[in-house]
């Protein structure tokens, strides 16, 4: 039962789900061990004495040859190789040749019963141990493979996703790049607005109070600019507030700070420029403004501005620096326009200007 079991069970399997297809080398393998169990099994089995025997071939050599069957050939090879060993065994018990000296017969049949047990029991139980390892490691490995596959998928998920909010973020700083930058602009004429404009005078100034530096604002305002609005249209006015950016630029330095403080008012902030100097960028500016021509539907509009020019003291706030420069301007109208004045040298104004009532002129 033990020997022939396990063989007829393979062999119902194989005749129910067809001969497996088995390797050349393991055949190769079973051929090289069944040989080497044919002649020592011969030996071992026919040799009257074992001081006699060939290298000393017992039966005890063909218990190893179960083992070497069991690791290389599994289960399959196990059984047919103790088949083929008690095949031997048997026909030496029939033939009364064994070389298991015995006193009766039933003694010796009891001893081979022992001796081929022993072999089953060790090759084909440890050829089923072998298999059941090697399936728990092709589960194992199954499992490992399923966890990789899964971890892959995570993973690319991971970095599909990472990917995702990297766009978003980016399009989200973009955005907020975006409504800082319209929220920090004059939407007219492009450049800074109110808002932007004085907490960046703030910024400066208590920068400048630090270093014990000085500073100048100049404020500007178009002259008679509603004419402009009420004789050419809204759209012409709104064409020279563009146009007279570029002038304002071109004469103060590009350090220098510059915004729309709303309708046709504008500010310059001049950092460590006195008085003198200011003046000075001033009249520039206001020459620069009364060179201009803006073009609209073939009419040629000119425009002139006055200007107020403040240093600041070094200590006041801005409120109050922007205050003189303001009253600065108010002179200047009053004076006449299309001038520049600065209070702290009363009549500094650079040139005493007419007044220039029609400053913007139709082909
Ligand atoms: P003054 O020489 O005294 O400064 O006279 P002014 O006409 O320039 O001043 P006033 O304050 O009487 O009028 C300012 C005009 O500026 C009124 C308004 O129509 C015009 N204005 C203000 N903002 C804008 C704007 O964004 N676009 C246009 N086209 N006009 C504007
Ligand atoms: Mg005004
Ligand atoms: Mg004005």
């Amino acid at each position: 039962m033990l020997v022939l079991t396990p063989l007829i069970v393979v062999l119902w399997r194989w005749f129910q789900a067809g001969l497996p297809h088995f390797k050349l080398h393991y055949l190769l393998e079973a051929l090289i061990l069944w040989l080497a169990v044919i002649v020592i099994g011969y030996q071992s089995f026919t040799v009257e004495s074992y001081e006699k025997a060939f290298l000393f071939f017992t039966p005890i050599w063909l218990v190893l040859l179960g083992v070497i069957a069991a690791i290389r050939l599994g289960v399959v090879g196990a059984s047919a190789t103790v088949a083929l060993i008690t095949v031997f065994a048997v026909e030496h018990l029939v033939r009364g040749t064994h070389p298991i000296i015995v006193d009766t017969p039933q003694n010796a049949v009891w001893l081979t019963q022992e001796y081929l047990a022993i072999i089953a029991v060790v090759s084909i139980g440890l050829a089923m141990l072998i298999q059941e390892i090697s399936e728990q490691r092709d589960v194992l490995k199954q499992h490992e493979n399923a966890l990789k596959a899964q971890n892959q998928f995570l993973e690319e998920r991971v970095n599909e996703r990472t990917l995702a909010l990297k766009e978003v973020n980016q399009a989200l700083q973009n955005a907020n790049g975006r409504l800082a930058k319209s929220a920090a602009t004059d939407e007219l004429t492009g450049i800074p607005n109110r808002r932007h404009f004085l907490s960046e005078v703030q910024r400066e100034l208590q920068r400048l109070r630090l270093d014990g530096q000085t500073a100048s604002a100049i404020m500007i305002d178009l002259d008679h600019f509603k004419q402009v609005n009420d004789n050419l249209g809204h759209e012409a006015g709104d064409l020279v507030l563009c146009n007279i950016v570029e002038p304002i630029s071109n004469a103060i330095r590009p350090r220098d700070l510059f915004g729309r403080m709303g309708g046709e008012e504008f500010l310059v902030f001049l950092s460590g420029a006195d008085q003198k100097l200011a003046n000075s960028v001033a009249e520039r500016i206001r020459a620069e403004i009364e060179s201009l021509e803006v073009l609209y539907r073939n009419q040629k509009i000119n425009v002139t501005a006055s200007l107020g020019v403040a240093e600041w003291d070094g200590r006041s706030h801005l409120d109050e620096l922007f205050h003189q420069a303001d009253k600065a301007l108010y002179q200047a109208k009053n004076k006449g326009r299309n001038r520049v004045i600065n209070l702290t040298e009363s009549d500094s104004d650079s040139k005493n200007r007419p007044s220039h009532e029609d400053h913007f002129e139709l082909p």
